[in-house]
């Protein structure tokens, strides 16, 4: 059990790093601006993929939307349509992004004595388990209603 809530930590922390270097790092934002326009951002981290750009406001209200930014597209026909606010979307997505990971960061810290404590007759947690209690606890605290 606490392997995994380790695991999770060490992920997240992953994460956070990367965020971090595609934010100071121009090669990558380049990468990442070229996805975002040929690919629809599937490739890079989650954040940048606006294929699931309608779920955002429900699930994330305070990420920043893709409809406010003049996000370029790559064109067959040759013409330029790349654009500068594609990089301020990736950077404003990211720093986002890190914002968002580093909540769930800190409350997978608040698991390990709730995981260290925990009695083996309520059986082994799920993973989908752990995610949910880290949600639920980078969220909204007062909704734990865990009996520990
Ligand atoms: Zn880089």
């Amino acid at each position: 059990m606490l392997e995994q809530i380790e695991g999770e930590i060490l992920a997240l922390y992953a994460e956070m790093r990367e965020y971090d270097h595609y934010l100071n790092c121009e090669e990558c934002l380049i990468e990442l601006q070229l996805s975002v326009e040929r690919y629809l951002g599937t490739r890079g981290p989650w954040c940048i993929n606006y294929q699931i750009e309608e779920c955002i406001p429900e699930f994330y209200p305070d990420c920043p939307k893709a409809e406010d930014y003049e996000i370029g597209y790559y064109s067959y026909s040759g013409e330029d349509t790349s654009s500068e606010d594609t990089i301020r979307f990736i950077k404003d997505r990211l720093t986002w992004a890190i914002k968002f990971t580093d909540k769930r960061f800190e409350a997978a810290f608040k698991l390990v004595p709730i995981l260290e404590n925990w009695s083996v007759s309520r059986g082994i947690p799920e993973v989908s388990w752990i995610d949910g209690m880290i949600d639920e606890l980078a969220g909204n605290p007062t909704l734990f209603l865990i009996g520990v």
